[in-house]
């Protein structure tokens, strides 16, 4: 339950000047679609699927997938959900995925990657997700983690239309997907940024080491350039970018990310409502004024004073 006075999510994503910025959910069951669902959010923007896989001797049949995703979906019909593809191999390590015994898993055969070895897991996945969205009334996007390069990003473009899903893209959370993501947006039908991964490679600051918290902090300049790069890709080629890594939860980098020219945030459900109420207190100009001060900034910390000094104050 969300603290006396905090604020409750209308169930619309509006700055001060009325510009409709979709707010999402990040949910991982569809239990938490469920309460996504309750808690307004607008669709998923980040459908994480790894709780079908884990825990298990065997992958999940495709019958077994179609179930859990449909009951994600239906929480969700007639709204917007993205689906992301199993992101396994760097926490997440599964019996049935090849261990390749690397010592520096965030660097190895993980997300997008394990599939060059398990290329029936990746098919099979897809083909789970086109048999859920058809009849669930959901707008199903399918989109791919990790993904470093442009032949990466086409080769699951290819694959997905080849089960039907026309509206496939890719995470943004590798600084080369960054800086190549207008030929990636050439053929990908969105991005969505995810700030976790993105600092954690940006700044080689492991994201679960509290003794490099202070480097693996999204207001980082150098990140925060990179959101701007990918947004400004989207721009170009009219597709959608959106953000859906925990720096979209800090309704000061929320309003940022806008600036920056992000369509869309995803945040945990419980983050929905602050997230709302930061948004609706700055017009449109004065989130792209605090993305250029921030941006301008030569450190995180200056980076998020001068964001804080072009917002309107919180009450
Ligand atoms: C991210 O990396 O920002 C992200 C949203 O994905 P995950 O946290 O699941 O790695
Ligand atoms: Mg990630």
């Amino acid at each position: 339950l969300a603290p006396a006075g905090a604020p409750v999510f209308a169930g619309r994503g509006l700055t001060a000047d009325g510009v409709h910025v979709p707010l999402l959910a990040n949910v991982g069951t569809p239990a938490e679609a469920l309460a996504a669902a309750a808690a307004g959010a607008e669709g998923i923007g980040l459908y994480r699927t790894e709780s079908s896989f884990l825990g298990r001797t065997l992958a999940p049949s495709v019958e077994e997938q179609v179930a859990t995703y449909r009951a994600v979906l239906e929480a969700f019909a007639g709204r917007t959900v993205v689906v992301r593809t199993l992101d396994a191999g760097a926490q997440q390590r599964l019996p049935f995925l090849v261990d390749h015994g690397e010592d520096n898993p965030a660097l190895g055969v993980r997300g997008l990657r394990t599939s060059a070895a398990h290329p029936d897991l990746l098919e099979d996945q897809l083909r789970a997700v086109a048999r859920a969205a058809d009849g669930s009334g959901a707008d199903v996007w399918v989109m791919a983690p990790m993904v470093a390069t442009v032949e990466e990003s086409d080769r699951f473009v290819a694959l997905c239309a080849a089960q039907g899903l026309t509206t496939a893209g890719v995470m943004v959370e590798v600084p080369s997907a960054a800086l190549v993501a207008g030929p990636i947006l050439e053929r990908a039908a969105f991005a969505s940024v995810g700030t976790n991964d993105l600092t954690q490679y940006t700044m080689a600051a492991d994201r679960s080491l509290g003794t490099v918290a202070t480097l693996h902090d999204p207001w980082q300049p150098a990140v925060l350039q990179l959101v701007a790069l990918t947004c400004a890709a989207g721009t170009a080629r009219g597709r959608p970018v959106g953000v859906s890594g925990e720096a979209a939860v800090d309704p000061a980098l929320a309003c940022v990310l806008v600036g920056l020219g992000a369509a869309h945030l995803s945040v945990r459900p419980n983050a929905l409502g602050p997230v709302a109420a930061g948004l609706a207190r700055a017009t449109l100009e004065q989130c792209r004024a605090a993305a250029a001060a921030a941006l301008a900034a030569p450190t995180a910390e200056r980076a998020r004073l001068a964001a804080l000094a072009a917002l309107p104050p919180a009450e």
